[in-house]
């Protein structure tokens, strides 16, 4: 039996940002030190930081300091996540050529996050692609509740599409999905890459699926079946989901890599080394991350007899 997959996919890892940014706030060193561990990995894209009002988030307020700390691996490709216009010229200054820009698919959680609608977000959004292509950086509009909103529930295909779509016409450089609330199942998944694709076959689509009802995995393997090839992950798992106070956040980067080498798709990631970064992370944050790959190692893991 034949089974189509990507013969290899680009993961890009979002700990340093996605999960830090939603667990206790930890030091500036920890944070140089995460991403120092992961630029070792063989990890080729790396989430670093966000550019949002320190007032709103304090675990990123030293954006600036811990990028100009870590490590740049030639390697690597650095991104930054920026909210709003102001975001994206502090991430231009600090040096950033990729950025990731977000809105809201739903109108209440656009409301809530950001404080203004979503077609006001995707104005801003425009500006943003303007000015860092004049400056020579690529963005990538993050499209987050894309299968649903925690306060209002699902959200339509079509609906997601469309935010998507303004983005695309206004020249992002590509797309990512995010399942913010870990709302997606393997079907949805399908609904949504399939309606994207026909509406846009020549944008590039990035995946980011959240494990909090623990179809993370199984939402990538739809995806890869799809020929999807980007995806995001956290190391360890490290994060959470602000919507339910103790739930599971990202999908872990080592059980996507642990998945997906096994089934003959590269990642290009030494798997090892991920689980060495994910004990890191966990000594880093004090707490224990939900990897299930973290706890069992490798499947090729012996025990003495
Ligand atoms: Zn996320």
């Amino acid at each position: 039996m034949s089974w189509e997959l990507p013969e290899r996919i680009s993961v890009r890892e979002v700990g340093p940002r996605d999960g830090l940014q939603n667990e206790e706030p930890v030091p500036t060193d920890a944070k140089v030190e995460l991403i120092d561990a992961l630029s070792g990995t063989g990890v080729r894209r790396i989430e670093a930081v966000s550019f949002v009002r320190p007032a709103a988030i304090p675990q990123m307020a030293d954006a600036e300091e811990v990028w100009k700390r870590a490590a740049k691996a030639p390697s690597v490709r650095y991104s930054a996540l920026v909210p709003n216009l102001r975001g994206a010229l502090r991430a231009l200054d600090a040096g950033f050529t990729e950025l990731e820009a977000v809105v809201s698919a739903s109108e209440a959680h656009n409301q809530k996050n950001v404080n203004r609608s979503v077609g006001r977000s995707l104005d801003e959004i425009a500006e943003v692609i303007a000015i860092a292509h004049a400056r020579g950086a690529t963005v990538q509009v993050i499209v987050s509740t894309a299968w649903g909103c925690p306060y209002t529930g699902d959200v339509p295909v079509s609906r997601t599409v469309a935010v998507a779509g303004r983005a695309v016409a206004d020249g992002a450089d590509s797309v990512s999905f995010g399942d913010t609330t870990g709302m997606a199942t393997p079907t949805r998944v399908r609904d949504l890459v399939g309606a994207f694709r026909s509406a846009h076959p020549e944008t590039g689509l990035n995946l980011h699926f959240h494990n909090t009802r623990g179809t993370g995995l199984a939402n990538v393997l739809a995806a890869l079946e799809l020929g999807v090839a980007d995806f995001d992950a956290s190391v360890g798992g490290l994060g959470g989901c602000p919507y339910a106070p103790g739930a599971t956040g990202n999908i872990a980067t080592e059980e996507l890599v642990h998945m997906a080498e096994d089934m003959g798709v590269a990642t290009g990631i030494d798997l090892e080394a991920m689980i060495a970064a994910a004990a890191r992370a966990e000594r880093l944050v004090g707490r224990t991350l939900p990897s299930q790959v973290l706890r069992a190692g490798p499947r090729t893991r012996t025990v003495p007899s």
